[in-house]
């Protein structure tokens, strides 16, 4: 991949005055978040303009250069190329609730009026009891035709997993579990003991996971993220090869990152279940106008642009961020 346009080390203004003349100025930005993410309690990256619109690049901290090249791929495809036509102008979204207590989880799935809710559960330091506490406070908020999903983020060996599925299921009506276990062989291991479809996310970081999950057998649903995919048309040939339902799922990105996800699921052949894309809320703020934040449920199909009063809130000088992206390379 070739250089990125201005991306010398200079003061911000001399990179905004190249990046006016290139079109093309990375811009870094540095988001507090709302709750703790995965050990993170801030949100960075890097924002890409070109001639096809805005593109984000936003690997977590302990990617190296050549897993951060598939983000780069992604960032570069939505400023510089474009994305595949829509086959729908909205996409169905899930509301999250972390690890709370059953109060609070009640008020939050009241709030987000959306009919599918992704439940944390097998939290460190939880019992079970909290998560029955939780999973039927969401039952209850949602009726009975809302749709819940767990996700234990593979915290859960198999047996545990087994039973602990079962008896949500059982009690509460489940729609999946989310990586029950940290392993593709624990993950078919569970498939064959449950009922309840079983989908891979964590097992999914590089565009070969999907098939490596389902040559193993090890999930009815694939988890993608177009970022780590290496893009929207990459990540069509990815989920297209594999075969599985595909649920788009954000990194925690801003509204520009979320939108190359909400691309991919709009040009999905098939989109059986709610994304994992209504996730803009988790940070303090965006770098849009009008971030990508669902309405019922739903998120229209759109891409807005970068707002430099939204941008100039959150943009740090960064020099080890440009670094990285122009290290990104396979
Ligand atoms: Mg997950």
């Amino acid at each position: 991949m070739g250089a990125i346009p201005g991306s010398g080390v200079r003061s911000g203004r001399a990179r905004r005055e190249a990046g006016e003349r290139s079109g093309g100025a990375p811009r870094v930005f540095r988001i507090p978040m709302r709750t703790r993410f995965r050990g993170q309690t801030v949100r960075e990256g890097v924002l890409l303009h070109g001639p096809a619109g805005w593109g984000e690049f936003s690997p977590f901290p302990e990617y190296g250069p050549a897993e951060c090249a598939r983000w780069r791929a992604c960032a570069e495809e939505a400023a510089f190329t474009g994305w595949p036509a829509p086959l729908r102008d909205r996409v169905p979204v899930n509301a999250i609730v972390p690890a709370v207590g059953p109060e609070q989880a009640h008020a939050m799935v009241r709030r987000a009026r959306c009919g599918t809710v992704k439940v944390k559960v097998a939290e460190q330091g939880q019992a079970f009891a909290d998560d029955l506490a939780r999973v039927e406070a969401v039952r209850d908020a949602l009726g009975p035709a809302g749709r819940i999903r767990v996700d234990a983020n593979g915290a859960w060996d198999v047996g545990t997993a087994a039973a602990r599925i079962a008896e949500l299921d059982r009690r509460f009506g489940l729609e999946y579990a989310e990586q029950p276990c940290a392993t593709l062989d624990e993950l078919a291991r569970v498939r064959r003991r449950v009922e309840v479809p079983v989908a891979a996310d964590e097992s999914i970081r590089r565009a070969e996971d999907p098939l490596k999950v389902r040559a193993a057998e090890a999930a009815d649903i694939a988890v993608v993220k177009v970022q780590p995919l290496g893009g929207v048309a990459a990540a069509l040939r990815v989920v297209e090869a594999c075969g599985l339902p595909a649920v788009v799922s954000s990194a925690v990105e801003t509204s520009v990152g979320l939108a190359a996800g909400v691309a991919l699921a709009a040009a999905l052949p098939e989109l059986p279940y709610a994304c994992g894309l209504g996730t803009a809320a988790l940070l303090e703020g965006d770098v849009v106008a009008d971030p990508l934040v669902p309405v019922d449920g739903m998120l229209a199909v759109r891409r807005p642009g970068v707002d430099e009063a939204a941008l100039a809130r959150y943009e740090i000088e960064s020099p080890g961020w440009v670094r990285r992206l122009e290290e990104a390379v396979q």
